[in-house]
C-alpha cells in the first residue's frame, strides 16, 4: 500500500524545488504549501497568473486543521465519503496560510488525492500546492510524457503512468449555508446531494469575478480547433480527428467511444495533445448531453465548452 518515493524527490521538495507527480485526476506541479519561494517557482514555471489560487494537497484529513479556520459539518460528511479522491473543498482560511496559495482570498482550497505516489510524497514532506503540471494554456497533463513535453528537463517528474480520471477535481465551496460547485468534476452534484441530504448549487458564472478564479482562464486548449460535430462536417476530411460516441466507421481519424464517457474523460487531454503532434487542424466531438447516466458528463461538457470557445 505504501509506495517508496525516491529520496531525491523528497529532498527537492524540502529544499524548496518543484516536483511534478501523478494524482488520480491529472499530474500536479508540487511545491511545499508553507514555502513562499517554492510557490513562486510554481507560478513562474507554469506561467500561471498570480490571481489564480492553488489547491493544497494533504495526505491525511487532519492536516486540514493547519489551513482551515473551521470545518463545516457538510465538509466532514463529504470527507468521510469521498476522501481520498477527486473532491476539492473550499474552507475559510487560517491567517497563517500564505497569500501566494490563496491569491489573497480569505478562503483556501484543499483536497486529499487517492494516488499512492501523491500520498506518499506528501506524507514524506508537507502538504503541497499542486496545480496541473502543464504550461498555462496547454491541456492538463494526464501522462508522464505530457509533463515532459511541457517542461523537458527543467523540473523533476515522478512517472506514474496514465492518470485514472483524466479531468481536474470537483471544486466545492462549503463556506456558505448552501454548498456550491465551483468547478464540475467526476464527483457530481447528485453524488454530493445524496451524501448531504440537501440540494446544492452550481456556479456557472463566467463573469469577471467568478467564485472560482481559475474558471475565467481559457484552459485545456490544443492548437487544433475543438468543434462540436454538425452536419457540415465530413468524416472523409483527413485534417480532422473525430471523437464519436457510436459509429460503424473504422478510419484512422475516427475514434469510437461507444458512449464510454469515463474513457472519453480519461483520454480527452491526450487526444487534444496527440492531435497537435499528428498535425490535425480540428478535433471534432459528437455532441452529447446529460441524458446519459454518467456523473462525469457535466465536467466533460465544461472542459470541452472551454476548449471550443475562442
Ligand atoms: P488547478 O490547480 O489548475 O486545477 O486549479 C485550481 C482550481 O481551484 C482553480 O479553478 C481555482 O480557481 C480553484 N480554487 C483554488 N482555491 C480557491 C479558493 N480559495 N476559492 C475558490 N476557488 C479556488
Ligand atoms: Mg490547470
Amino acid at each position: 500500500m505504501i509506495v517508496n518515493i525516491d529520496q531525491k524527490y523528497i529532498n527537492a521538495i524540502k529544499f524548496g524545488e518543484v516536483v511534478a507527480f501523478p494524482t488520480e485526476t491529472v499530474y500536479g506541479l508540487g511545491a511545499d504549501a508553507w514555502n513562499p519561494e517554492a510557490i513562486a517557482k510554481v507560478f513562474k514555471t507554469k506561467g500561471r497568473p498570480s490571481d489564480n489560487p492553488l489547491i493544497v494537497h494533504v495526505a491525511d484529513p487532519s492536516q486540514i486543521n493547519d489551513f482551515a479556520s473551521s470545518i463545516p459539518e457538510a465538509a466532514q460528511l463529504l470527507i468521510e465519503e469521498f476522501w481520498p479522491g477527486p473532491l476539492t473543498l473550499v474552507f475559510n482560511k487560517r491567517p497563517e496560510v500564505l497569500d501566494a496559495v490563496t491569491a489573497g482570498l480569505n478562503t483556501v482550497a484543499i483536497r486529499m488525492p487517492s494516488n499512492e505516489i501523491a500520498l506518499s510524497l506528501i506524507a514524506n514532506t508537507n502538504p503541497l500546492v499542486a496545480p496541473s503540471a502543464n504550461k498555462s494554456g496547454t491541456p492538463s497533463p494526464t501522462k508522464y510524457t505530457h509533463v515532459k513535453a511541457d517542461f523537458d528537463d527543467s523540473v523533476l517528474i515522478i512517472n506514474g503512468g496514465s492518470t485514472q480520471v483524466g479531468l481536474e477535481s470537483t471544486v466545492l465551496d462549503v463556506t456558505g449555508t448552501e454548498p456550491m460547485i465551483l468547478r464540475p468534476g467526476v464527483i457530481g452534484k447528485e453524488d454530493i446531494e445524496r451524501v448531504l441530504g440537501q440540494k446544492i448549487s452550481v456556479d456557472d458564472s463566467n463573469s469577471e469575478q467568478p467564485k472560482s478564479p481559475g474558471q475565467k482562464y481559457s484552459h485545456y486548449k490544443p492548437k487544433a480547433e475543438i468543434q462540436w460535430l454538425n452536419s457540415d462536417h465530413d468524416l472523409e476530411d483527413s485534417s480532422s480527428l473525430f471523437l464519436l460516441l457510436n459509429t460503424e466507421f473504422e478510419q484512422s481519424n475516427i475514434i469510437n467511444y461507444d458512449q464510454d464517457f469515463d474513457l472519453l474523460a480519461r483520454e480527452l487531454y491526450d487526444r487534444f495533445r496527440q492531435a497537435d503532434i499528428d498535425g490535425y487542424k480540428q478535433v471534432v466531438i459528437e455532441p452529447f448531453d446529460d441524458r446519459y447516466e454518467s456523473t462525469i458528463i457535466p465536467a466533460l461538457l465544461n472542459r470541452i465548452e472551454k476548449a471550443t470557445s475562442l
